[in-house]
């Protein structure tokens, strides 16, 4: 099995400090549209700026480089335990350059592990075994103030009357919006999780954060509803940072899972405007970043 640690360096350097092609462009055109002069076109032109700076000197997008999640798809004979070595070296590189905050705590302690390895759930490793024999690693990088904000609902909810269908859905992710106020770093993205467990949920609601801003849910249903719930968030008024405007999400990513009978859970997990999300693709002598 090959070396990529180095790669992987490279990976999370230009995850934590070049913000993807279509999340900028998604904050450019929400910067457009919002009045001259107002709170709301400041704050996402300031984003904007801090962005192309962060690009320019290779330094952190915000001073809270998340939690790091990597979705691996290796060939068959590639060892999953090697891997994760190679992860957490490159993670620990990554820290001594900078590129990461230490941002690993003991949750009994307090004490900051001075990197960002902690356990076997910090980081978070998916592994998943590929077709070809090309290595794929996405990894996202997700801060602790819009993790904050994700949270699950349990349909049926009187409190909202939203039952167990699309509708109720609806009413509760935009709840989760309403509830956020801003909190989180709007704007962001919801993902979204219809069905699962608990915990599937979560995961699965985080999963949906690898497709593209601009992509259509291949369920008709659920591309209309994904629409849908990104322009109601928008009529809300709370806007960038929740100082108002027209843009307080840039989009929305649903995925339907199987459920018990018994259950009915909707899961939505919120990502920032810093919303750090790249691929590493290695095939052969040829490696690549998207
Ligand atoms: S929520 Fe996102 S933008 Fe806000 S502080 Fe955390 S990582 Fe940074």
């Amino acid at each position: 099995m090959p070396e990529v640690t180095g790669a992987l360096l490279e990976l999370i350097r230009l995850t934590s400090t070049s913000l993807p092609p279509d999340v900028e462009a998604a904050l450019q055109r929400a910067a457009d549209q919002e009045e001259p002069g107002s709170a709301a076109r400041t704050t996402l032109e300031t984003i904007l700026k801090n962005v192309s700076l962060a690009r320019n000197f290779s330094t952190p997008i915000c001073q809270d480089t998340g939690t790091p999640s990597f979705y691996v798809q290796h060939p068959a004979v590639w060892s999953p335990k090697s891997l994760r070595a190679q992860i957490n070296a490159a993670l620990d590189e990554a820290t001594r350059l900078s590129y990461l905050r230490p941002n690993a705590v003991n949750s009994l302690t307090g004490k900051n592990s001075g990197g960002n390895t902690g356990d076997e759930y910090f980081p978070t490793i998916h592994f998943e075994e590929n077709e070809d024999d090309a290595l794929m690693v996405n990894l996202v990088l997700k801060g602790g103030g819009c993790e904050n904000v994700g949270t699950q609902y349990k349909l049926p909810d009187a409190r909202l009357d939203a039952g167990r269908d699309l509708e109720g859905v609806r009413k509760v992710v935009l709840d989760a919006v309403y509830q956020a106020q801003g909190r989180g770093c709007a704007p962001g993205v919801l993902g979204v999780a219809i069905g699962g467990d608990r915990g599937s949920g979560y995961l699965a609601s985080k999963q949906v954060f690898l497709r593209k801003l601009g992509d259509t849910h291949p369920d008709p249903q659920l591309a209309e509803l994904e629409t849908r719930i990104t322009r109601e968030a928008n009529t809300l008024g709370i806007g960038p940072m929740g100082f108002g405007g027209k843009t307080t999400v840039l989009g929305t990513k649903i995925r339907a899972l199987y459920r018990l009978p018994a259950s009915f859970f909707v899961t939505v997990s919120y990502m920032c405007w810093a919303f750090r999300r790249r691929r590493m693709v290695l095939k052969g002598d040829l490696i690549w970043y998207e």
